[in-house]
């Protein structure tokens, strides 16, 4: 008999739904991705058959676990609702309702950039702080706020939707229909758009001849093409900061966490994207002088921070109760 506590969580993306069974600890099992198909249905077969295969990969059963979590690229509604999901052509489904009938388990679901802020609180860089502010940088950006043990969801459950704060009135066109939110500048999507428009008004730049060489552009290329001493991909870089450290800034004024984290495929970056943000933060935050300030880490649980997350959702939510 184990008495040890275990969690199932799903990272549900556009592409893949990744599944794995973490104990309290964040130590994960069983881990394993499958694409994922079109139509709600379709997809709630899926989570079923991979949490199965999960299961029975690591040589456990349904009765092991304490409970399912799922990380969605939506807005989530409580109980478990997805109100919208893009990605995933998803509206208005009672995703743990439905879940929890087909598996057995209580379900938890949660916004996939709260499911990593989660994730990063109770077993990653925040495991140690009070308060913690998870901004994860990729196809867009999202994020979350854990304080005290206790999620931020707002009255709505949709909170907090940090990339689609404008940073630029008036900016550039954002898929939420607003103009100039963070995330059209501050996503990785936005750092590979600067550098293929660096790339059209410089034909003849290393960056160009490095993104040929690579056969396309990708997060990567503008760092490569900085190494190769190119400067105009170093300006488009330090304005990709600067956007990103206005943000930031914005953020932390607002929470003033004791700790915020960058995640996403960029944080692999490290000192070379905190450092200049850092820098702004330090002229710029509205706490400069105070002796309290919040301090600018990378996130640490990598590429399993959404499924961990969504796993400890249950192990949160116990503690959240008391
Ligand atoms: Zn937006």
């Amino acid at each position: 008999m184990n008495d040890r506590k275990l969690y199932l969580g799903v990272d549900l993306g556009g592409t893949n739904i990744a599944v794995g069974i973490s104990d309290a600890g964040g130590n994960l099992s069983g881990k394993l991705s499958r694409p994922t198909p079109r139509g709600t249905g379709s997809i709630i077969s899926a989570i079923a058959g991979a949490c199965e295969q999960s299961l029975a990969d690591a040589g456990l059963s349904v009765s092991d676990i304490d409970s399912l979590g799922v990380g969605v690229p939506g807005t989530i509604y409580p109980e478990g609702v997805v109100s919208y999901a893009c990605n995933l052509g998803m509206k208005n489904v009672q995703l743990a309702k439905l879940l929890s009938e087909r598996m057995g388990l209580p379900v938890f679901v949660e916004n996939d950039g709260n499911c990593a802020a989660v994730g990063e609180y109770l077993v990653g860089c925040g495991r140690d702080a009070k308060s913690l502010l998870c901004v994860t940088i990729g196809t867009g950006v999202g994020g979350g706020f854990v304080e005290n043990g206790r999620l931020f969801r707002g009255a709505n459950g949709c909170g907090v939707e940090l990339g689609h704060m404008v940073i630029e009135y008036g900016g550039r066109l954002c898929a939420c229909s607003r103009r100039g939110c963070f995330e059209t500048y501050a996503s990785a999507t936005a750092l590979i758009r600067d550098c293929c428009e660096y790339i059209d008004s410089a034909p003849n730049s290393q960056c160009a001849a490095i993104a040929a060489e690579r056969g396309g552009v990708d997060g990567r290329t503008i760092f490569l093409a900085m190494d190769a001493g190119d400067s105009g991909a170093g300006r488009v870089f330090g304005r990709y900061a600067s956007y990103l450290a206005c943000g930031l800034t914005n953020l932390v004024n607002i929470f003033q966490p004791e700790l915020i984290c960058i995640g996403g495929g960029i944080s692999a970056q490290g000192e070379r994207l905190l450092a200049p943000v850092r820098a702004i933060l330090a002229e710029e935050g509205y706490a400069r002088d105070c002796d309290v300030r919040a301090e600018l880490v990378r996130a640490r649980l990598g590429n399993d921070a959404g499924i961990i997350g969504a796993a400890l959702l249950g192990r949160l939510k116990g503690e959240e109760i008391q």
